[in-house]
């Protein structure tokens, strides 16, 4: 039988694995000896569920989309993950980890963000659990995320604007390695996708999985069967996807596609489409593919959404685009924001950019009148009033 999940060291097939510098050893294996005792434990789960359910709002509304439907002339289904707490999914992997990150006895939590949205999902369950909070931000994106900034201050969280390289994501994540290599006994790493080195892919995937867990049983109440056709969702990282998709890898009838943010168009410079135009390199500690020069450096992605944004992909995703387990489209900016407002005007929900990427893939596949489509929205559409507002038809 085919396995979808990461072996002892991490690997999904010649994806994944912890190309680590000796210095950060230590800190990983703990993690590593540590992570799935911790989370197959009672009282994690116990606690985990508590707060999903009464902090965060889960679980999250399947909703039968019927103008949609009518739309595309099939059955739509949308995880509605945009009403979670905080308004992503991202807070399901952060409740996770800071429960994670207290029972290793850790004190002080440091994250890396671009957009600021994993930043504010750290900062929250610091508020929550009383823990010190670092978030290391590229200067640049500071100047361009204000609101998120002053979100985490509220929240009680120092930012730490990094000045080194083009003053983005990648210079935010050195100068959080620095401080964890710094810091070893009492800082815990939270990295907010299924990236990063051995086991923190697996173990965020382990963490967002509480989706598809809802989708089977939201499904039989809705259809009579825990089964969709379809299974769609947006990828940057890949955390929103693969828990959509957790639960259904092994069943092969259920088609499972993500969708990666195009930009101007995967023929441009300006893309993030790191399957269609990314090879296979290492990022952050994983083998996986990346948007990189001949010679290894990283090239910087371009997405009209901050959260896809992103130069590489899960290892896992990279594995399961592989062996063919997965289907992975992309979309462009102009397509997302027309997804973005048609399904404002159908159904009354604006998404995130990120999740209208998935939604445009409904224009990409064949569909039939009796399929069953699932589409994860990953987020709600605050954060882009700005870009929604320019583009906006007069
Ligand atoms: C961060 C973010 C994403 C992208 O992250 P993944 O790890 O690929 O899921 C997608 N949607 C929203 C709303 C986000 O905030």
């Amino acid at each position: 039988m085919t396995n979808y999940f990461a072996d002892e060291n991490g690997f999904f097939g010649q994806f994944g694995g912890a190309y680590i510098p000796e210095m950060l050893h230590h800190n990983v294996e703990e993690l590593r000896q540590r992570y799935r005792s911790i989370i197959d434990s009672e009282s994690f789960q116990r606690e985990y569920r508590r707060l999903l359910k009464h902090y965060v709002g889960r679980p999250s509304p399947l909703y039968h989309a019927q103008r949609l439907s009518q739309r595309y002339n099939t059955q739509i289904f949308l995880k509605r993950e945009d009403l979670n707490h905080t308004g992503s999914h991202k807070i399901n992997n952060t409740i996770g980890q800071i429960l994670i990150a207290k029972m290793m006895g850790k004190k002080r939590i440091i994250a890396e963000t671009g957009a600021g949205q994993h930043g504010v999902a750290t900062a929250t369950v610091c508020a929550l659990m009383d823990m010190q909070c670092v978030v290391y931000m590229g200067e640049t994106d500071v100047q361009r995320q204000m609101p998120n900034v002053l979100r985490m201050k509220m929240l009680g969280a120092e930012v730490v604007p990094a000045v080194s390289g083009n003053k983005t994501l990648k210079d935010a994540g050195n100068e959080a390695l620095r401080d964890w290599i710094s810091n070893p006994e009492d800082t815990y790493y939270l990295i907010g996708s299924v990236v990063g080195p051995h086991p923190y892919p697996d173990m965020v995937a382990r963490l967002q999985a509480i989706i598809s867990e809802e989708i089977q049983w939201q499904m039989k109440e809705l259809t009579g069967d825990e089964n969709p056709t379809h299974i769609l969702a947006c990828i940057g990282g890949g955390s929103n996807a693969i828990g959509a998709f957790y639960h259904y890898l092994d069943r092969p009838q259920v088609q499972l596609i993500a969708v990666e943010a195009a930009g101007k168009g995967i023929d441009t410079p300006e893309t993030a489409a790191s399957i269609a135009r990314g090879t296979v390199g290492i990022i952050q500690g994983a083998k996986t593919y990346l948007l990189q020069t001949p010679d290894g450096q990283i090239i910087e992605p371009y997405s009209i959404s901050a959260g896809l944004d992103y130069p590489g992909i899960g290892p896992q995703h990279a594995y399961l685009y592989e062996i063919g387990r997965t289907q992975i489209l992309s979309a462009t900016d102009e397509e997302a924001l027309a997804a973005a407002f048609e399904l404002t005007r159908l159904e009354g929900i604006i998404p995130a950019l990120e999740s209208a990427h998935a939604l445009a893939a409904l224009n990409k596949i064949k569909l039939n009148p009796t399929d069953r489509v699932v589409v994860n929205i990953s987020g709600r559409g605050d954060k882009d009033m700005d870009t929604y507002i320019r583009h906006m038809q007069k």
